[in-house]
């Protein structure tokens, strides 16, 4: 990393770090560094506060309120907000939905929804899996039918994450049935408040409430509230999917759980003295940082590369890197942490005894199972390398 981090990024750096430090609330830091999900009130505030300085959205073009900063800049300033314990924003406006509006969007849906997802004052949610339609995703069957200027939308998606924040859902709906499956998909935005749209929560192994269910029945939506053309959405589908997975590389998320796990090394002792000074575990940590050492410069080389849009099967190859580095990471937490990391807290639960630092360690243990499975799973992913990387 030396060769890039030349006086004008270490010049940025500090700018962001000072920001960080200044800007980001007390509470807010702590209930990140302790490693659960973040809360929707934690989001909207600490987006709102980017937002006023013109950094809710840096990767956006400067056009809808994004920055003309360079890949690496935009890189540098997501690490320096994760190791300075700020949580990171919901993903669905900004880094899902908002790039396929300005892309592929009327005037009015621009004007209309980018404002709201830029200040973090709207908050969307992600409709695409379905109980029989996850992996195969163009097997989705919840039905837009046509009536004058709306649809009537009816069917069920399920592990949506967030619905139980949102205001507004992007759907994948089917609008067609005659011809190939990707042929008759649209995609439509959503008002959760609509009549006929019922949210109902899943319970993950880690106690927590981040999915769910949503159903639709005769739900009337705007026919100006869809997206491009009708029975193209598969189209808009897959971009999507590309940024979900570059912006899931999980880079900022594991250089925090990095520090967290060196910051708890340094302050624990084991049986035979301080865990600082085991070797094993040093030489655990020392192969992880490696490994998260290349991963941020395979990340920093298809950024550069490819400018704005890396190909299908970069995007699913540092998925599935960061996947394994995050899972990774949390269980040798849970390990350092040795019985401490055993009882499970939930957000809010008494934490007082015990180590200050294991109050997240189970519960992010747990629901880092998901990683390698949401935004398409691990074999879906070396599916797509195989294909469109290897042309196997
Ligand atoms: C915590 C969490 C949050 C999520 N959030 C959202 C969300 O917000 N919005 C949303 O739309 N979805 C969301 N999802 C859903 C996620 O995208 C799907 O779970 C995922 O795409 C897998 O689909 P599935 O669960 O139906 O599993 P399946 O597709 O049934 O897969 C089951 C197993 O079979 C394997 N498999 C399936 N097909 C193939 C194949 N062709 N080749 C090789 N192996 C295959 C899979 O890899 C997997 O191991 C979330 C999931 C989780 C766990």
């Amino acid at each position: 990393m030396d060769a890039i981090d030349t006086p004008r990024i270490q010049a940025f750096r500090r700018e962001v770090r000072d920001f960080v430090a200044g800007q980001l609330p007390e509470a807010i830091k702590q209930r990140t560094r302790q490693g659960f999900h973040v809360s929707k009130e934690d989001m909207r505030d600490w987006t709102a506060i980017l937002h006023r300085q013109g950094w809710s959205a840096p990767h956006w073009p400067t056009a809808y309120g994004g920055t003309d900063w360079s890949p690496l800049q935009r890189m540098v300033f997501d690490i320096e907000l994760a190791l300075g314990w700020a949580p990171a924003p919901s993903p669905f406006g900004l880094h899902l939905i908002g790039p396929v509006i300005y892309t592929f969007g009327t005037e009015q849906q621009k004007q209309r929804y980018l404002p709201g997802i830029l200040d973090g004052s709207q908050f969307w949610c992600q409709g695409y899996s379905e109980p029989n339609a996850g992996s195969d995703l163009a097997s989705l069957r919840t039905s837009a039918r046509r009536h004058g200027d709306r649809y009537i939308v009816n069917g069920q998606k399920i592990w949506t994450s967030q619905a139980q924040y949102a205001d507004m859902i992007f759907c994948l709906v089917r609008t067609d049935g005659s011809g190939s499956k990707q042929s008759g998909i649209s995609m439509l935005l959503i008002d959760m408040n609509t009549p006929g749209v019922t949210v109902r929560p899943i319970i993950t192994q880690d106690m927590s409430h981040y999915v769910n269910e949503v159903f639709f029945e005769d739900v009337e939506v705007p026919a100006d509230n869809l997206i491009g053309e009708e029975n193209a959405g598969w189209r808009y589908a897959k971009f999507l999917l590309e940024n979900e997975r570059t912006a899931s590389a999980y880079l900022p998320q594991a250089k925090q759980d990095m520090n967290r796990l060196r910051e708890m090394i340094g302050a624990l002792e084991g049986e035979h003295g301080p865990l600082s000074e085991d070797p094993v575990l040093d030489s655990q940590c020392a192969e992880l940082e490696l490994e998260l050492a290349a991963h941020e410069m395979t990340i920093y080389r298809i950024l550069t590369d490819n400018a704005r849009s890396p190909s299908a099967a970069a995007a699913s190859m540092i998925k599935i890197r960061g996947a394994r580095l995050q899972q990774r990471l949390s269980s040798l937490w849970n390990e350092v942490l040795g019985v401490h990391a055993l009882p499970l807290f939930t957000p809010g639960a008494d934490s007082s005894y015990g180590e200050p630092g294991a109050a997240g360690a189970m519960s992010q243990f747990l629901i880092r199972r998901a990683v390698s499975i949401y935004g398409g799973t691990n074999e879906i992913q070396h599916s797509i390398i195989a294909k469109r990387g290897l042309h196997l």
